[in-house]
C-alpha cells in the first residue's frame, strides 16, 4: 500500500517521521480526530502571470494544526491518509473549501486545488467537485485540478474521470512534471491546461546545466503543443529573470508570495521592483 502513495510520501515521512506500525495506526485516528476537530485548513499562494506580472490565482495547499505536534507538513500526513483511505474524505473537504473561500474572493481569481490519485479510485470525484462548485456557487473556469503523473498509472479510468472532469469546465493542470514517470504520451493523450515543472529542476537551473536544459526543454514542449507552463519553487529574482527570458507564461514560489491564509492581493513588492528581463 506505502508504493501507492506515490510521490515518495512515504520516504520524506520516514527520514523525519517515527515511521512504526504503531505511530501509523495513532497518525491514521488522528488524522479523523483532525477532521472532526476542524484542525485542518487551507494556506494560498499565488501564481503569477509573466505577460503583465499580475496574479491570475493561488494555489490551495493543505495544512494541518495538530493540538499536540504542532504544524504537521502535507508530505508527513497525505500518504498516511491515501494509504488508510481518508484522503477521499480529506480531500472532498479541500475541494469544498476551496470552492467556497474563491467564491467570496472580490478579485474575482483562479483556484487550484492538489488531487490524490487515490481520490480517482476512492471517490466519485466528477460528483464530488460538481457538488463542490454548486455549492459554493462558483463558475468551473474558476477551478483548476492538480494531477501527478501517477494518476495515469492506474489505468484507463482515470482518463475516462479526467474526461469528465474536462466536461464541467475545471481546469486540468500536471504538478511536479519530471519527477514522475515523465512519460511524454500522457501529454499527447491529454490536453492539459498547465503543466508544472517541478520545483527541484527550478531550484538549481542556474547552477546545474542539466536542470537548465530540462527546463528548456519543458517549456519549448509546452510551446509546441500550446499548453501553458507554470514554473513552481521561484525564489529569486535571477530565476524569474531566467524564465521570463524564456516566455515562460506563469510562476510561483516565494519570491512571488509565501502561501499564506489571507490571498495576497500583488506580487511581493521585490517581484515589481526586479527588472523585467528583455
Ligand atoms: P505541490 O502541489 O507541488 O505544492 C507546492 C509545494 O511547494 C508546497 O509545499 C509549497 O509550499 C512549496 N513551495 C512553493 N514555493 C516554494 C519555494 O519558492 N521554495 C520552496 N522550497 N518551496 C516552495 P507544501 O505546502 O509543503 O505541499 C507539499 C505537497 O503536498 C504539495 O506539493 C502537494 O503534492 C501535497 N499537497 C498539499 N496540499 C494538498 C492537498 O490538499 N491534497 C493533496 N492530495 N496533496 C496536497
Ligand atoms: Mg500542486
Ligand atoms: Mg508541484
Ligand atoms: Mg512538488
Amino acid at each position: 500500500a506505502a508504493k501507492q502513495s506515490g510521490r515518495g510520501n512515504v520516504r520524506e515521512y520516514d527520514r523525519s517521521f517515527d515511521s512504526s506500525i504503531q505511530n501509523r495506526i495513532r497518525l491514521e485516528r488522528e488524522i479523523q480526530l483532525g477532521l472532526e476537530r476542524n484542525e485542518f485548513f487551507l494556506e494560498y499562494q499565488p501564481i503569477m502571470s509573466t505577460l503583465d506580472r499580475r496574479l491570475v490565482g493561488y494555489e490551495a495547499l493543505l495544512r494541518w494544526q495538530h493540538p499536540e505536534r504542532g504544524r504537521v507538513p502535507p508530505d508527513q500526513f497525505i500518504g498516511i491518509a491515501e494509504d488508510c483511505g481518508l484522503i477521499a474524505q480529506l480531500g472532498a473537504w479541500v475541494v469544498r473549501k476551496a470552492c467556497r473561500d474563491a467564491a467570496g474572493w472580490e478579485n474575482g481569481l483562479n483556484v487550484s486545488v492538489n488531487v490524490s490519485p487515490i481520490q480517482f479510485t476512492t471517490s466519485d470525484l466528477p460528483n464530488v467537485i460538481k457538488a463542490a462548485l454548486d455549492d459554493a456557487g462558483l463558475e468551473a473556469k474558476r477551478l483548476s485540478i492538480e494531477i501527478t503523473e501517477n494518476t495515469f498509472l492506474q489505468g484507463k479510468q482515470n482518463i475516462e474521470v479526467l474526461k469528465a472532469l474536462r466536461t464541467l469546465g475545471v481546469g486540468i493542470v500536471m504538478d511536479d512534471f519530471g519527477t514522475g514517470y515523465s512519460s511524454l504520451s500522457y501529454l499527447r493523450d491529454f490536453q492539459f491546461d498547465k503543466v508544472k515543472i517541478d520545483r527541484s529542476f527550478i531550484w538549481d537551473m542556474l547552477n546545474q546545466p542539466h536542470s537548465a536544459a530540462i527546463v528548456d526543454a519543458i517549456l519549448s514542449l509546452g510551446h509546441g503543443l500550446g499548453v501553458d507552463i507554470v514554473a513552481e519553487g521561484i525564489e529569486t529574482a535571477e530565476q524569474l529573470a531566467y524564465l521570463e527570458e524564456r516566455s515562460c507564461s506563469l510562476v510561483q514560489g516565494y519570491f512571488i508570495g509565501r502561501p499564506s491564509q489571507t490571498i495576497a492581493e500583488r506580487p511581493r513588492t521585490e517581484v515589481l521592483e526586479s527588472s523585467v528581463a528583455a
